[in-house]
């Protein structure tokens, strides 16, 4: 039988499930079956604890009170003052007895967690930054450049919050302000500890709140979407596409399927591929993984579409039918879905074998489940990125050349000499929003889909198959159901679009050059607030204006592509509609990471910017 470096009643550090902070605990029990200890903690939690997560008293070194600290805490001026508000601290009443008995106090424990956390001592936390807790209180400061000093000293910078629960202190707040903080921290540290408990627990399955709906929700989506996606193209191809005709007749199956066309989407696919390993365009670090790493991402999407215009403008030059698109547009989008269905098979397969810390923040154990979300975060074939690669290049720029597709067939079918003004408008509109991510391709980075989604079947058939083919409805319905739209029309909904495009452009690149640099000069009039994770909150600008504000850009640019199929039939607002709800659905993920990764301060962040783009709807 192994034996056991502690005794029942050994007063020891226990380290606090998913942190690199010790805490002082009591052997209560020792199973040796699990080989788990039950540690009671001093505000009264026990847990069950691995021997390697315990340490001896004697390990972690007492410092005098009045020493020089080399604590973060210390480098940030008189003011600050040591107040932690970690998971494992006890209750007021317990804290203050402790102080006067032989226990370490309060200040003093935490002078010790901060100083484990700057010696090799510092582990890992379990899974991912997203689910960390975070309950420090925050401050607002503004974005000045003497910060970057003090941010420069402070552990490892910044960059390394991600590997590791930082701690900050702030400066002492009135004792009222204490003891609403205090309420308000003991219900989320509370909850806190309820899941991080149950993370210890269960070593391999991961214990956590499913999104989607759950398993059945991630099926209904899977079987749904391919559904709509059918149905909505007949629909768009019916001469009366009123709802009365619903459901369209449905064609044959050999009209659904032809080899020729999914050969000819292979080739599109691969030939992106080919253009994306292109040795032009700067090489960029992603944001760092939860083992410190950054993944190398190269730049080149902006070129890619620059050769792919050439190439298809070639094309049609030596006499390629850009129509045969049109003609085959319903097999076209078949062929991308069985595609993509393949690429989240061979995804979910791959996922299977690699290291749990390559797993994304979004998968959950259950097998379904990570089929939809995605189990892997940065799938790679070497330097080749999978998700990165797809999310921009085969879908957003086969968006473009759909719209082209449409663009020529409109003519065609309409007999027209040029494009009418509603499919140019749609058209200029959508290859600025196409044009624009890819030249500010780094922006996508920092989104939720590179650093929180795994690549599986959502994100497979989202861009490989719902972009093209859905995104390109309204020139779609336009081909057979012209609007004739005035001038003056057209500059009201120009004026709507630029200002959408505003919103949305300025909202991204300030909260991206603020990721990218928080001490940019040029963002030093901005207000933030500190997080303890080391990244601080944009509490003015776009971002103290509403939350999100990104989204509401990209909600007012959505209803500008579609306003030009005018109002004759509800299909060509199929996109607002379903964005709306993507948003709406987002916007609550978003909100349910942050609060999840910055605890207090994301609070204090709403109280400040108490402004969301959908308030009523939940
Ligand atoms: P965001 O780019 O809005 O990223 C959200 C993240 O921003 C948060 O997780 C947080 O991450 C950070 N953040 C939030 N508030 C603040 C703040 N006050 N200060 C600093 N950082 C903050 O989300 P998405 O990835 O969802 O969207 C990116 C863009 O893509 C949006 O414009 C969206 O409209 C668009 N989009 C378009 C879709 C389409 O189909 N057309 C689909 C989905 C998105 P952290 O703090 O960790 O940096």
């Amino acid at each position: 039988m192994p034996s056991r470096k502690f005794a029942d009643g050994e007063v020891v550090r226990g380290r606090w499930p998913g942190s690199s902070l010790y805490y002082e605990v009591e052997i209560l029990s020792h199973d040796s079956n699990s080989q788990l200890y039950t540690v009671k903690y001093k505000d009264g939690t026990e847990l069950e604890l691995k021997e390697n997560d315990i340490k001896p008293l004697t390990s972690f070194k007492q410092r005098k009170s009045g020493s020089s600290s080399s604590s973060p805490s210390r480098r940030r001026g008189s003011r600050s003052r040591s107040r932690s508000r970690s998971p494992g601290r006890p209750p007021r009443s317990s804290r203050r007895s402790a102080s006067v008995s032989h226990q370490p106090d309060v200040k003093e424990t935490k002078k010790e967690v901060l100083e484990v956390k700057l010696t090799p001592l510092v582990l890992k936390p379990f899974g991912n930054s997203i689910s960390r807790y975070n309950g420090e209180p925050e401050r607002i400061e503004r974005n000045e450049v003497p910060h970057k000093s003090i941010q420069e000293k402070l552990h490892l910078s910044q960059e390394s919050s991600y590997g590791s629960t930082q701690y900050s202190l702030r400066p002492r707040r009135e004792e009222i302000k204490f003891k609403e903080m205090d309420s308000k921290e003991e219900k989320v540290v509370a909850k806190a500890r309820a899941s991080s408990s149950r993370t210890f627990e269960v070593t391999s399955t991961q214990t956590k709140d499913l999104e989607f709906g759950g398993v059945p929700g991630a099926c209904l989506i899977m079987l749904g979407l391919p559904v709509l996606l059918l149905l909505l193209l007949l629909m768009c191809k019916q001469p009366d596409p009123s709802l009365l005709n619903f459901p369209p007749p449905l064609p044959a199956f050999n009209d659904l399927w032809e080899t020729r066309v999914f050969g000819a989407y292979l080739l599109w696919f691969f030939l992106q591929a080919l253009l994306y390993l292109l040795p032009i365009g700067k090489v960029v670090e992603g944001t760092p993984l939860t083992d410190g790493r950054r993944l190398k991402y190269r730049l080149n999407g902006f070129y890619a579409f620059v050769l792919t215009a050439v190439i298809i403008g070639a094309s049609v030059c030596w006499g390629v039918e850009l129509y045969y698109v049109y003609n085959h547009f319903l097999q076209f989008a078949l062929g991308a879905t069985a595609f993509s269905v393949a690429l989240s098979v061979y995804l979910y397969a791959r996922a299977l074998k690699v290291p749990r810390n390559e797993l994304s923040p979004a998968s959950s154990g259950n097998a379904v489940y990570d089929f939809f979300v995605g189990h892997e975060l940065n799938p790679r074939i070497g330097a080749f990125d999978l998700k990165y690669f797809c999310e921009l290049r085969p879908g957003l720029i086969g968006w473009v050349l759909m719209n082209l597709v449409m663009l020529l067939a409109e003519m065609r079918f309409q007999n027209r000499a040029a494009p009418s003004l509603a499919m140019i408008l749609v058209n200029s509109f959508q290859l600025l929003y196409v044009v624009d991510a890819l030249w500010n391709e780094e922006a996508i980075l920092t989104t939720m889909d590179i650093i929180h989604d795994g690549f599986g079947f959502m994100l497979a058939f989202g861009d490989l198959v719902w972009v093209p083919f859905i995104y390109s409805l309204q020139a779609f319905y336009l081909v057979r159901h012209p609007n004739e739209i005035s001038w003056p029309v057209a500059c009201v909904i120009i004026a709507l679009k630029l200002s959408g495009y505003v919103i949305f452009r300025c909202a991204n690149s300030q909260k991206n050059a603020f990721r990218k640099n928080p001490t940019d000069p040029r963002l030093a009039h901005l207000k933030t607030i500190h997080t303890s994770t080391g990244k601080n909150l944009l509490v003015s600008g776009w971002w103290g204006f509403v939350r999100h504000p990104n989204y509401l850009g990209d909600l007012i640019m959505a209803l500008a592509w579609s306003l030009p199929c005018g109002f004759n039939h509800i299909l060509p607002y199929f996109y607002v509609a379903y964005f709306t709800v993507l948003l709406v659905h987002r916007e609550a993920r978003d909100e349910h990471h942050c609060r999840k990764k910055y605890g207090l301060a994301w609070e204090k962040y709403c109280q400040r910017v108490p402004y969301r783009i959908f308030p009523y709807i939940y």
